[in-house]
């Protein structure tokens, strides 16, 4: 059904226009390397048919494939897959074709009745030559080609009629070297992005492989098919033969998705983090009354709010937990967080007192889009947290906040959790003002918020201690990550952080529940990384040092600058400049982002594309 829709991760370029276009799907192969991947491959119309070029594994493969054997081209589709139907091999590997050759295609998602299309295919004499439920899709768009007479628009009508039948979910490209320079697109619960060039147009998964080509782009609606060369577009539906889209225009350019000096996206947008904060909260402090104003919201009843739910995965879903206890504080509002996953599949009750935000950087992950469709279905408003404009959860909430973080492509979330975090305290606060906070505490809120810039730049400018200390702890097998109140779900990132980057296990509790049952596994092999900044429950954490320290493990403190009694009885000190304790979380995650990173670069790990993962969880 509609709203079970999965999506993949993969990415999909596709180009016709004036420049060689191989070169521009590779470049746009590069650019959609983030969204993760195991093989990678193109198609390119040449004058006579279609030449393709597959590997497995890695872009620059596929590069060094095309040095040695040049295509020359203006009309090419290129693909990285994360395969869903069959191994990463070269077999599988996208663009595929039709029987005649002439037809190739690339694919992201998934052809749920591809079973019954594939006998139907082989009945009439179709052979395969892949796993793929791709190949089944290309050949039964070629059966409908070759059926239409001359006189019909035949790859339009033949892409409609092949989408038709099918189940599942697509964002697809298809060209045909009988209509050289015309590429087709579509799409169904995979992104598909149209980009506006003058003599060139394209089609991505996203814009971002297409941004240093062009920043005019339209975002497609399911269902959409279009229809582009290199001087035209044209939109239509599955069942109409015209739509109009909206343009937008992308606010950031081909560089904010470089490296620049860093050796590393994730150092670069951990680096970035003083101004993606400084942009979440720009014109959204209301400094007349104490309060925040967040446009998005404008519509929403705050007054009126009984309860807030929080949905994400992973880091997002982590951002909620510590939001959790900072709106409560602010406003006393009961609020309850959930991992989108579970949610979408339980009976969990929302009414309409029930404000509801669902939390997903990319604004595409799957669980959320659904929980998030789950809530909308019950009548209820969901409200979206995403930082990617133009994204599914983006259009489809009823609203929302955006972070306007920039682009994040390192695979570890760091610069999405901090924007996250700081949109929801402004919620907060914003919540609080319609109850109890008084405009005095706000205001004292307030201008801690602007100083978190500053004091994330400080624990920024001490990454040098950081990575001293990461160095002597790398070689651990496992860590515990231990943190109280809001700093519990920083525990809970800091730990993941690990795991994602660097391989080691991790495991995050509350300090409290160490006695409960994990205090087990404490010994000399596995370090203790205790956050005990300054808050209502240092006392208690100090305790749990000595817990620790009285049961011979070593114990790293994230502890507050210049707190010497804490320095003074632990093995290793991270320390961070003190901030409002509702802040002190936000500040405190970014030195465990670093110390993560340096933890993984001296592992020698693939940092920015960590093994099995994918940028945007696009599969359930
Ligand atoms: N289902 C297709 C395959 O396995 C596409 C996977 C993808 O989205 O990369 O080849």
């Amino acid at each position: 059904m509609y709203w079970h829709i999965e999506m993949l991760m993969c990415g999909i370029i596709a180009y016709s226009g004036f420049r060689e276009a191989t070169e521009v799907i590779l470049e746009g192969l590069r650019r959609l390397e983030y969204r993760g991947y195991d093989s990678a491959g193109l198609g390119a119309i040449n004058g006579k048919g279609i030449e393709l070029r597959k590997c497995v594994g890695r872009i620059t493969n596929l590069n060094e494939l095309i040095t040695q054997k040049p295509v020359s081209s203006s009309t090419a589709i290129g693909h990285t897959r994360w395969a869903t139907h069959g191994p990463p091999n070269l077999e599988n590997c996208h663009p595929h074709c039709d029987a005649t050759g002439r037809l190739a295609i690339v694919h992201n998602g998934v052809i749920e009745n591809y079973k019954l299309l594939k006998n139907r295919l082989l009945d009439l004499g179709h052979k395969f030559t892949s796993d793929t439920d791709t190949e089944i899709l290309a050949h039964l768009i070629g059966h409908f080609y070759d059926a239409l007479p001359a006189s019909e628009d035949k790859l339009l009508i033949a892409v409609k009629k092949a989408l038709a039948e099918v189940d599942g979910t697509y964002g697809i490209a298809v060209i045909h070297a009988d209509e050289p320079g015309r590429i087709i697109g579509a799409r169904r619960g995979s992104p598909l992005v149209v980009g506006l060039g003058e003599g060139e147009n394209f089609l991505g998964s996203d814009v971002s492989a297409m941004v240093s080509f062009t920043r005019d782009v339209i975002y497609l609606n399911d269902l959409d098919v279009v229809d582009i060369n290199d001087s035209s577009y044209k939109i239509s539906t599955l069942h109409t033969t015209k739509v109009t889209r909206q343009k937008s225009r992308v606010d950031w350019d081909a560089g904010d998705a470089e490296k620049g000096e860093f050796p590393h996206f994730m150092l670069k947008e951990i680096f970035e983090q003083p101004t993606s904060l400084r942009n979440v909260m720009r014109g959204r402090l209301n400094w007349d009354h104490g309060d925040a104003k967040l446009g998005g919201l404008q519509e929403v009843k705050l007054s009126q709010v009984k309860r807030i739910l929080l949905l994400g995965c992973g880091t997002a879903l982590h951002a909620g937990m510590m939001a959790e206890y900072v709106i409560e504080e602010l406003s006393g509002v009961p609020v309850e967080t959930d991992f989108s996953s579970e949610f979408r599949y339980r009976n969990s009750p929302v009414d309409q007192g029930t404000l509801v935000f669902v939390i997903s950087q990319s604004g595409e992950t799957v669980d959320t889009l659904a929980a998030m469709r789950e809530v909308q279905r019950k009548g209820v408003k969901a409200y979206g947290l995403c930082n990617v404009v133009g994204s599914t959860i983006a259009r489809e909430s009823d609203g929302g906040v955006y972070l306007h973080a920039g682009p994040e492509i390192g695979v570890a979330a760091t610069k999405s959790f901090t924007s996250q975090a700081t949109a929801l305290v402004l919620i907060g606060l914003a919540l609080g003002r319609t109850r109890s906070l008084s405009a005095r505490e706000g205001s004292e809120l307030l201008a801690e918020l602007s100083r978190l810039p500053e004091n994330v730049e400080k624990v920024l400018n001490t990454s040098e201690a950081i990575k001293k200390v990461a160095l002597r702890y790398k070689d651990s097998q496992s860590m515990l990550f231990l943190g109280r109140l809001a700093n519990y779900p920083i525990a809970m990132e800091g730990a993941l952080k690990l795991k994602e980057i660097s391989y080691i296990h991790a495991e995050a509790y509350p300090a409290a529940e160490l006695k409960h049952g994990v205090i087990a596994l404490v010994s000399p092999e596995t370090p203790s990384l205790i956050i005990a900044t300054r808050d209502g429950v240092y006392d208690k954490n100090r305790s749990t040092i000595q817990e620790i320290k009285a049961r011979s493990g070593q114990v790293i403190a994230l502890a507050n600058e210049g707190d010497s009694d804490i320095t003074e009885t632990v093995d290793s000190s991270i320390l961070v400049p003190e901030t409002h304790p509702l802040l002190q979380p936000i500040v405190n995650v970014v030195a465990l982002q670093l110390f993560a990173y340096y933890t993984a670069v001296a592992l020698g790990r693939d940092v920015d594309k960590p093994r099995n993962l994918a940028k945007s969880v696009t599969v359930e």
